[in-house]
């Protein structure tokens, strides 16, 4: 279901879209999102809206920090941790612990 407002118009054409890293390839995109809006909603930098077909792209303009919470709240494997996103992730659990 759709939950998030925002609706990007990037001028590249789907399959070229900028997704959030780590994003599957286009087709592996198409049969593992389910629009369920998680990333949309989970990313810090509001960097992230819905293209046209109602999948992930990132907002032009808008910086991604790397923190990989949209990789790691998708739970149908349509964004993958990359190395950069790990560490994003590893270093604010960190601080998380480090808190405690
Ligand atoms: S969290 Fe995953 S399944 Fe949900 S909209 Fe984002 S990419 Fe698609
Ligand atoms: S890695 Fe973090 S900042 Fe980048 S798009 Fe995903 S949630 Fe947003």
């Amino acid at each position: 279901m759709l939950t998030a407002k925002v609706i990007a118009f990037p001028l590249r054409p789907p399959r070229a879209a900028r997704r959030p890293p780590g994003t599957l390839r286009f087709d592996a995109l198409l049969d593992a999102c389910v629009s369920c809006g998680d990333c949309v909603e989970v990313c810090p930098q509001s960097a992230i809206a819905w293209d046209l077909l109602g999948y992930p792209v990132m907002i032009d303009g808008v910086d991604c920090v790397c923190c990989g919470l949209c990789a790691d709240v998708c739970m149908h494997g349509a964004i993958k941790l990359t190395a950069a996103t790990r560490r994003g992730l590893d270093a604010a659990q960190d601080e998380d612990d480090a808190r405690d």
